[in-house]
């Protein structure tokens, strides 16, 4: 290898090296999660409250204006027989779904038990529906920090779809003119004063509305009281003079699920089997978001590097030719 063309490649090394972004795990470059806004509204859902009664599907679709859905399995039993659809969907924005296992006699127990859980937006404190939507058609209110969507700058790319942690913005894909589905906290009836269906109609308090960290707080009382002492569950909105609904202290799973997984959400659910046997799976406190966003701001940033490098190259290899000609 002659003088100037080794030169060069030392010279190199040390410029790329100088230049290179270091290499740091993208855990590393996360930035940090965004914080439950100031007036954060949301649910606590109790599964043990729940009787599945689903009543609050029913008023679900009422409020928001979507159809019934009958799974393909009933749909000949009888005329004006109707179901709901076995999982949210394009006209679905919740459900009920259930946890069985083995006989299935006993409710909120894991062996041979059974137990109900209601699947909707969590409305995330820090949601990759949001952060992934190229046109801000998701969007995430900075005071009450519910999730809602424009279905006029959706765009269709359905990225909130696969971005979602928990599978819930569903495409229309029976609609020409197809746009998502989710829950949206019933923001039109709360402009109106009044709270979320679903909230509203729960015979027992298993959906109740409020501030989250007072919900929290709830929450954490439940979970302080002795098994079999009397309890009254407040029911719609926690802090109305709505009457109670008198039952015993469940045995609970100690654990509210929502507060630091994905970053945390404003759904928050306590429950009496294990909450991943509800489809809430284990998540890292990390959310999405702040994973992506970190790596990708990184990246943007380190677009220094790769052009620094590349004018040092370039000076090197007209330095090394200027050099290989005045040898020559
Ligand atoms: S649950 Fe999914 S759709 Fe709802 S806010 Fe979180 S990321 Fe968005
Ligand atoms: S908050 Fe409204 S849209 Fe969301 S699940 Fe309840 S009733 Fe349906
Ligand atoms: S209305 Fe309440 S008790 Fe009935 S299914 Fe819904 S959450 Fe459960």
């Amino acid at each position: 290898m002659d003088k100037s063309r080794r030169r060069f490649i030392q010279g190199a090394a040390g410029v790329a090296a100088g230049a290179a972004v270091p290499a740091q795990s993208a855990k590393a470059l996360r930035r940090e999660n965004k914080p439950l806004p100031p007036n954060a509204l949301g649910m606590l859902y109790d599964s043990t409250l729940c009787i599945g009664c689903r009543a609050c599907v029913t008023a679900c679709k009422e409020a928001n204006d979507v159809p019934v859905e009958q799974p393909a399995h009933l749909r000949d039993w009888n005329v004006g027989v109707w179901d709901t659809g076995e999982d949210i969907s394009g006209k679905t924005l919740n459900t009920i779904r259930v946890f069985t296992h083995g006989t299935k006699q006993q409710k909120d127990r894991e062996e041979n038990g059974y137990a109900f859980v209601k699947r909707h937006c969590l409305h995330c404190v820090d949601p990759s529906c949001v952060s992934v939507c190229p046109v801000s058609a998701m969007l995430k209110d900075p005071d009450n920090g519910i999730v809602t969507y424009d279905p006029d700058a959706c765009i269709g790319c359905r990225y909130c779809v696969y971005g979602c942690p928990f599978s819930v913005p569903q495409y229309q894909f029976d609609d020409a003119f197809g746009k998502i589905a989710k829950c949206e906290f019933c923001q039109h009836l709360q402009k109106k004063g009044q709270i979320p269906a679903c909230c509203d109609v729960c015979p027992t308090g298993a959906s109740l509305f409020g501030r989250v960290d007072e919900l929290q707080q709830e929450a954490e009382r439940r979970l302080s009281r002795t098994p079999g002492d009397r309890y009254e569950f407040p029911r719609g909105r926690l802090g109305d003079d709505r009457p109670t609904h008198e039952a015993a202290i469940p045995k609970y799973k100690p654990h509210v699920y929502g507060v630091s997984e994905v970053g945390g959400t404003q759904i928050r659910y306590l429950a009496g089997v294990p909450h991943e046997k509800l489809g809430l799976p284990k998540l890292p406190d990390d959310s999405y978001a702040s994973l992506s966003e970190g790596v990708q701001h990184t990246l943007y940033k380190g677009m220094i590097a790769p052009l620094a490098l590349l004018g040092g190259l370039i000076y090197l290899a007209r330095r090394a030719t200027k050099q290989h000609e005045d040898e020559d």
